[in-house]
């Protein structure tokens, strides 16, 4: 099966893994801060708090920002819910938001306008399929309003751009990601008194680490706030140093793999569009496609996985979920639910070739094909 995501695993991250079971030493040792040291150099930042999932580092940079009940929180319905849930977690209420276009799938600003109260204290945005938002202009929304703008990075790892839009930006490295740590996220931020408090409030509050004391001559400790257990261990640092080492380049392959399957797609499937036809800064995390209207998707999926290849849904819209249903009851979000109706996501990652991106655009045209005749007879 040709997957839509898989990571690049060898033998360096085997060395890597061993080195660090016969060090004896398996949490926020020396690894997590290497690899804290490294994921900033790369980002152009002074610093970054290693976490064990984006999903955590999410909640602490809310947490970390004071956002709690009585606070709304704009977010976009087009995302993995993990966006959605941070904000319920620190008991703030999500505000979902529309997307520009279905050329352009990243929160619209004049819709966030639209649904800005004066509860309003900060705005999640993601950096769809690795596609960034439009850093000026969201500056000038949120500063205009006195909005905090969270980044959730989890599409866009390895980009300068990415943690400078505003208060924080957080990063995944889940097995499907552009890189990996199997598990594992990163918090960015500029401000260094947030990024100390984020840090504390990584390891329950704790004032110093088993690490830390180990190499001090006390072994006290004080807790100073309510704090989280979200560290990462020193397998998962292992495993982003060689990770990050490749991110670049693994990163510039999608790129060229991206614009392969544009210049195929629109030569052999005339009748499918693709988001982000103008071209816009990108870690091409994934690559979605939109099929016609009248084309039954799950005809087409169910033709290319018979062909081998997997294809997946980028996203089904948070707000048409039973939970959010219930929490946050009577949103519709036009652009959103036809882009999530239509989107189909084919295989992007560093280890596919060009050979095999156009057997999957071949596969594709013929499945539409079919698809388009099931439709015509029925
Ligand atoms: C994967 C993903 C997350 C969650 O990342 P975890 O590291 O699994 O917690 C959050 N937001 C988006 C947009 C994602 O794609």
């Amino acid at each position: 099966m040709l997957l839509v995501s898989a990571p690049v695993l060898g033998v360096p991250e085997k060395v890597a893994l061993s080195k660090v079971i016969d060090s004896g030493w398996l949490t926020m040792g020396e690894r997590v801060r290497s690899f804290e040291e490294a994921f900033a150099v790369m980002h152009g930042a002074e610093d970054c708090v290693a976490v064990n999932s984006c999903t955590a580092a999410l909640h602490l940079i809310l947490y970390g920002l004071g956002i709690g009940p009585g606070d709304e929180v704009l977010v976009p319905s087009l995302t993995f819910v993990a966006t959605v849930n941070a904000v319920l977690y620190v008991g703030a209420k999500p505000v979902f938001v529309d997307i520009e276009s279905a050329d352009v799938p990243l929160m619209s600003i004049a819709e966030a306008e639209a649904r800005c109260t004066s509860r309003t204290r900060a705005v999640i945005l993601v950096h769809f399929a690795g596609y960034l938002a439009d850093k000026a202009e969201w500056q000038a929304f949120a500063s205009v309003r006195g909005l905090y703008i969270v980044e959730d990075a989890a599409h866009a790892p390895g980009l300068k751009d990415v943690g400078t839009f505003g208060a924080g930006a957080a990063f995944s490295f889940y097995g499907n990601k552009n890189m990996t740590t199997a598990e594992g996220g990163v918090v960015i931020t500029r401000d260094p008194d947030l990024r100390e408090k984020i840090r504390l409030a990584r390891g329950h509050g704790m004032t110093s680490g088993t690490r830390q004391r180990l190499n001090s001559r006390t072994p006290q400790y004080d807790v100073t706030m309510l704090g989280f257990n979200y560290r990462m261990d020193e397998m998962r640092a292992a495993i982003g140093l060689v990770q990050l080492r490749n991110l670049q380049e693994w990163n510039e392959v999608r790129r060229i793999l991206v614009a392969l399957y544009r210049r195929l797609i629109t030569a052999r499937c005339p009748s499918i569009t693709m988001p982000f036809g103008e071209p816009r800064t990108s870690a091409y995390h994934i690559m979605p496609v939109l099929l016609p209207r009248h084309v039954d998707r799950q005809c087409v999926i169910d033709e290319l996985r018979a062909q081998g290849i997997q294809t997946t849904i980028h996203y089904p819209p948070v707000h048409q979920m039973t939970l959010y249903r219930e929490r946050c009851p009577g949103v519709h979000l036009p652009r959103t639910e036809d882009f999530a109706e239509r989107e189909l996501t084919i295989p992007l990652h560093p280890q596919i070739t060009s050979p095999v991106a156009e057997a999957v655009v071949d596969a594709l045209a013929a499945a539409l094909e079919d698809a388009a005749r099931a439709g015509a007879a029925a």
